[in-house]
């Protein structure tokens, strides 16, 4: 009778640490900006990622946009080339690094991409360039920047701990083809996907 009550603590015991683990120990994103970006809106992202995520959101010592990753014929940055030298800088197990950057970035295959993720090595990078309402001619507009940065921010990272896209529109995970889809879409994932983040967490 002994026995089997300690075996029945010792379980209960296994169960509670399992199921503190994910608060205990959170994800870390790290802001990288990759060329000049405000530190203000660096600041903001990582308050939202908080917010909206739960991980731990810091603010690291920036990079100078890579020489290499320029194209001089598209004037624009190759998404994929700042991903390797953010996987450079060796993220891994509960850190990852989300680059920042003002730089207009593309892949060969798109004229252009809002961000890219590397899933398997917990790297993500975001472009404020074609989030700006001055970009499309358009007075700034600082709340509608920032609403946009962090579903850019969210749907990256999402990418990272393993989500694909979602046909709810309303879901951060869905592919925004344009910025009036990122206006449409939350900055939260659907139950669905939020299964998914959970799962990744453990
Ligand atoms: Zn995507
Ligand atoms: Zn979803």
């Amino acid at each position: 009778m002994g026995t089997t009550l300690n075996i029945m603590s010792a379980c209960l015991t296994v169960i509670c640490a399992a199921a503190a683990y994910g608060s205990e120990n959170p994800r870390v994103v790290r802001l990288i900006a990759v060329g000049e970006v405000q530190q203000e809106l660096l600041s903001e992202l990582a308050d939202s990622l908080e917010k909206n995520l739960g991980v731990v959101a810091q603010v690291g010592p920036g990079i100078e946009a890579p020489a290499e990753a320029y194209n001089s014929r598209r004037k624009q940055y190759f998404s994929t080339e700042i991903l390797r030298v953010l996987n450079e800088m060796k993220p891994g197990g509960r850190l990852y690094l989300l680059g920042v950057t003002e730089l207009d970035l593309y892949v060969p295959t798109l004229n252009y991409v809002f961000g890219e993720a590397l899933p398997l090595r917990n790297v993500a990078v975001i472009s404020l360039h074609r989030l700006r309402q001055e970009f499309h001619g358009r007075d700034a507009d600082r709340s509608m920047l920032s609403k946009r940065m962090t579903k850019e921010a969210v749907h990256e990272l999402g990418h990272v701990w393993g989500m694909r896209h979602c046909p709810n529109p309303s879901c951060v995970m869905f592919f925004s083809n344009s910025l009036e889809d990122t206006d449409k879409k939350s900055a939260g994932f659907c139950d669905k996907c939020d299964a998914v983040f959970k799962r990744h967490n453990k």
